[in-house]
């Protein structure tokens, strides 16, 4: 009987290991050496936006004409991967909101002189990018957003609030969500926002349990002016284009979250064959064998549905029920390895300046950020029809 075509599919090429090595040599070399450091000091260099785009990181499917590399999403995968040998979810979380959730919905509806103005010299790292969108009334429910832009000649003029901003308190410009007109998703519209903007101040940077060297603020508006064609992308049609850009955040979170999650058993792995107790390596005990067995296989499982909504998006299809089922599976299962993998550790996975302590921490923003889990399973169950 025929056994059929055979089929093969493995994402990265010669080329992509190439590109994924130099990403981990770097992070492990320049990165990974400063994380307890830039947690402590809730902060990492600021000079390291310039680092990332000297290497182009932030531009790697960006546009050549904007300074990007145009490269397919699979480098974009490979990147997220590595970046998690920083062993800094902080500076994980800037890099990837700098490069693959401010910048890309510039590339893809700004104007030319939106994308010469903040694009380019984002991609350089000259400027540092946030994505403004959720607010302290509103998250999960991102209709409900309640800053306004009114219009006044040729200019709009923002008032408001915005919160859990990522590089809010060090940005040059957000790619800002603002209220144009009617209540509800048929009234948002996305603006390019220079910071430098008269009655825009930073209310406050909050204090996490994680991603400790992030900078995460509260942002204000009051009768902040800016120009009319500043306006992203066409009026009051911001909703779409958010949630299209929200498919890229959350198939980085997914495949961050799968990189972390490997990084933590491979840590258990090697302590628990270190550490000794009843004169044996704990991780030769059956029930640790047998914990780290299954997560390695579901984190195996949950790698190939993610490459499966990755292979997807980098065709530009529809694949915003594979995107967030894998979101949820990966994000998820981050804290079940998380706590396993911390427990492994006995006293030593409680003590702060541990990597499996700073992972677990880390990880557990994951199934919140991007759209939680509960929303991720609201938006599954319309993709099946239930
Ligand atoms: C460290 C950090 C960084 C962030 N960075 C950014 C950023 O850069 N830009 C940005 O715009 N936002 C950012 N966020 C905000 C983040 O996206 C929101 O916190 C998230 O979307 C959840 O919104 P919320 O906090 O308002 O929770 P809420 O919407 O208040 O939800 C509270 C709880 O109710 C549940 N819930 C809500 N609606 C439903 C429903 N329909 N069915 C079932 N359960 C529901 C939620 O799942 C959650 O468990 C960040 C948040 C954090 C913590």
């Amino acid at each position: 009987m025929s056994q059929g075509p055979a089929v093969a599919f493995e994402p990265f090429s010669e080329d992509h290991q190439a590109f994924r090595r130099t990403v981990r040599e770097f992070c492990e070399k320049e990165l990974a050496p400063h994380a307890r450091e830039w947690d402590e000091a809730g902060e990492f260099p600021k000079d390291l936006f310039r680092r990332f785009g000297e290497l182009g990181l932030f531009g790697i499917r960006h546009d050549p004409a904007w300074g990007g590399s145009g490269l397919d999403y699979w480098y974009v995968v490979a990147y997220a991967e590595e970046l998690v040998r920083s062993r800094n979810a902080g500076v994980g979380t800037a890099m990837l909101v700098q490069g693959e959730m401010a910048t890309p919905i510039i590339g893809e509806i700004g104007t030319d002189e939106q994308k010469r103005e903040f694009l380019a010299p984002a991609l350089r790292g000259e400027k540092i990018a946030a994505l403004a969108i959720s607010e302290p009334g509103a998250g999960s429910d991102v209709a409900a957003i309640a800053t306004t832009a009114r219009k006044d000649g040729g200019d709009l003029v923002v008032n408001g609030s915005k919160m859990w901003i990522s590089n809010g308190s060090r940005a040059d410009f957000l790619t800002l969500a603002v209220r144009t007109g009617e209540p509800g998703f048929g009234g948002i519209s996305l603006v390019t926002f220079p910071t430098d903007a008269r009655g825009f101040s930073v209310s406050r940077k909050l204090e996490k349990v994680g991603n400790l060297s992030s900078d995460t603020a509260v942002l204000y508006f009051d009768d902040c002016r800016i120009p009319r064609r500043y306006l992203l992308g066409e009026e009051n049609q911001g909703f779409y284009h958010i949630m299209t850009g929200f498919q890229g955040e959350r198939l980085v979170a997914a495949v961050t979250a799968i990189s972390a999650s490997q990084l933590m058993l491979e840590d258990a792995i090697r302590y628990g064959q270190e550490r000794k107790a009843f004169g044996r390596p704990v991780v030769s005990f059956q029930v640790w064998r047998h914990k780290l067995v299954e997560h390695l296989s579901r984190v195996e499982a949950a790698r190939w549905l993610t490459y499966r909504a990755a292979d997807l998006f980098n065709r530009k299809e529809v694949a915003v029920k594979e995107v967030s089922m894998a979101k949820l599976v990966a994000c998820d299962l981050a804290q079940d390895v998380a706590y396993d993998c911390m427990q492994l550790h006995g006293g030593m996975g409680y003590v702060v300046e541990t990597d499996i302590a700073r992972a677990w921490r880390d990880v557990r923003l994951l199934p919140i950020a991007g759209g939680t889990s509960e929303i991720m399973k609201e938006i599954i169950s319309k993709a099946v029809g239930l």
